[in-house]
């Protein structure tokens, strides 16, 4: 897909916005303007891809809104280089956001058509990005430990494997609640048996599920 003039504008502006918003990490603000989002949209919305606005994707799920992931990129601090585990692939967009600040990024999904159709969008605009099928509960134990930790679907407790696969020093990002409204946590691993937990503002995330669909 094209990224033409007229769409570079409109992310300047969208940039523009999730700054005025709190977004204060230059390098976030910068990977949020290299990404095309609209190549990430359903047809249906693709006039919108530059409002920040979550909008539907495939699968009953939704393409993050842009001042959501900056921020959750922005808490999860991430520096070139880390391994980071995403857990709700979705539209790939988050993941792309994550390896435009060259992060070595691992994604999982279990919704298989988003699993299949991300993989194929972020390979074509040349990506490299490990994604796997399966259930985001359990983590991706073969490729840990971990530096961060990203859940971009609304938990309602930290799951237990996926403080086990952070790195001490590492940090992961989840938003904790109930099915209307959720938290921003961060946890920050200290040792193997101490955490320190901080909140950070309400979100509105789909629900994270447990096993594959
Ligand atoms: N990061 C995505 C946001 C997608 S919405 C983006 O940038 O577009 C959250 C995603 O989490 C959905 O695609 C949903 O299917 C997925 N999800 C929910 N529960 C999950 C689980 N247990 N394991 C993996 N993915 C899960």
């Amino acid at each position: 897909m094209e990224d033409t003039y007229r769409h570079k504008g409109l992310r300047r502006l969208l940039v523009e916005e999730i700054r005025k918003k709190g977004i204060i990490d230059e390098r976030v603000l910068e990977a949020v303007g290299s990404v095309p989002r609209h190549a990430f949209m359903d047809s249906g919305f693709i006039n919108f891809s530059y409002k920040d606005a979550a909008f539907p994707i495939s699968a009953g799920q939704t393409i993050s809104q842009p001042y959501t992931v900056a921020f959750q990129t922005q808490l999860l601090n991430v520096k070139p280089h880390e391994k980071i585990l995403e857990i709700g692939t979705g539209s790939g967009y988050q993941a792309a956001v994550l390896a435009e600040l060259g992060a070595r990024v691992y994604t999982v999904e279990r919704q298989r058509e988003l699993f299949v159709s991300s993989q194929q969008l972020l390979g074509q605009l040349g990506y490299k990005i490990h994604f796997h099928y399966g259930d985001g509960y359990a983590g991706l134990p073969a490729y840990a430990p971990f530096d961060k930790i990203l859940v971009t679907a609304g938990a309602t407790e930290i799951p237990p494997a996926l403080l086990q696969q952070l790195k001490q020093g590492g940090r992961m990002v989840i938003p904790v609640g109930n099915s209307e409204q959720q938290e921003m946590i961060l946890v920050e691993k200290i040792s193997e048996t101490e955490t320190k937990t901080s909140q950070h503002g309400g979100f509105v995330f789909v629900p994270f599920l447990k096993g594959k669909n």
